[in-house]
């Protein structure tokens, strides 16, 4: 189990991803992590530890895009470590991805990534899910002989590829450089919520982040997309035909969630 958090719109990213964490830190606490994007650029900053250890790295107020997602952990393939926390991101640190499950097949993945000369730096199952979307966004482009005017559609067929590939339980976020408006959710066998507000779209593995702060929640189904902008937020199935979808009614008020009526998370937990 981990917690998940996204958010785009007009405001900073970064402290309403960290007040998000802390709000799913119920859901692991063994590592966090954040990336946003700003000028085409991603900036990741992850560590062992609770959500409080990721302010101690002073470049945390530099994170000043307005989209971004982050990542409490709680550690199912390798240890918690710096390197094993979420966001991973691929060779080229090009497209993070946060992910709550297990990649099943991973092994088989990563072989074959190694063999397309691939290198690992941690030991989850999650880091082949951002080198795969590489491995396909790029030889998609190619198939466009390196003509990158449809970025978007480009990507959308790396995703197709890669949820063929993958076998197991996820959600997922995925922010990449290319396309610089919009996060991208994968959804099997994970919990996953999205929500519109006036400020902006917020994603999370409950609602507890987006409590208080959206009028419309979306309850993501397996084998659906989102692809959520700072005013849109659209559905695809698996093979990214569009869908219509209807928002989920909630009757809970922020406090109820939070703490579900104990004094504090520890005997909410237990
Ligand atoms: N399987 C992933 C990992 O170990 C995600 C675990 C989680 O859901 O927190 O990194």
């Amino acid at each position: 189990m981990c917690g998940i958090v996204g958010y785009i719109g007009k405001e900073k990213a970064e402290p309403i991803l960290i007040n998000g964490l802390y709000k799913l830190e119920y859901r692991g606490y063994d590592s966090a992590g954040i990336a946003t994007l700003e000028n085409s650029e991603i900036k990741c900053i992850k560590r062992k530890g609770r959500v409080k250890n990721l302010l101690l790295d002073e470049e945390i107020e530099q994170l000043n895009g307005n989209i971004g997602i982050a990542h409490t952990r709680w550690a199912t393939h390798g240890k918690p470590s710096n390197e094993n926390a979420h966001p991973q991101l691929n060779n080229d640190k090009t497209i993070a991805v946060v992910h709550n499950g297990i990649i099943e097949n991973f092994k088989n993945l990563k072989e074959f990534l190694k063999e397309e000369g691939y290198e690992f730096y941690s030991q989850t199952d999650t880091e082949i899910i951002p080198n795969l979307l590489d491995y396909y966004y790029k030889k998609e482009l190619k198939k466009n002989n390196n003509n990158d005017d449809n970025k978007l559609t480009i990507f959308r067929k790396a995703i197709i590829a890669t949820l063929k590939d993958l076998k197991g339980s996820y959600a997922i976020e995925i922010i990449t450089k290319d396309i610089t408006d919009t996060v991208f959710v994968l959804r099997k066998a994970s919990p996953i919520v999205l929500g519109s507000g006036k400020n902006g779209n917020y994603i999370g593995s409950d609602v507890s982040p987006l409590l208080g702060e959206v009028d419309k929640f979306y309850v993501l189904e397996d084998d659906e997309i989102a692809e959520i902008t700072k005013d849109s937020i659209r559905f695809f199935d698996k093979e990214y035909i569009e869908k219509e979808k209807k928002d989920t009614k909630f009757n809970l008020s922020a406090e109820s969630v939070e703490k579900n009526g104990y004094e504090d998370y520890m005997l909410k937990e237990i």
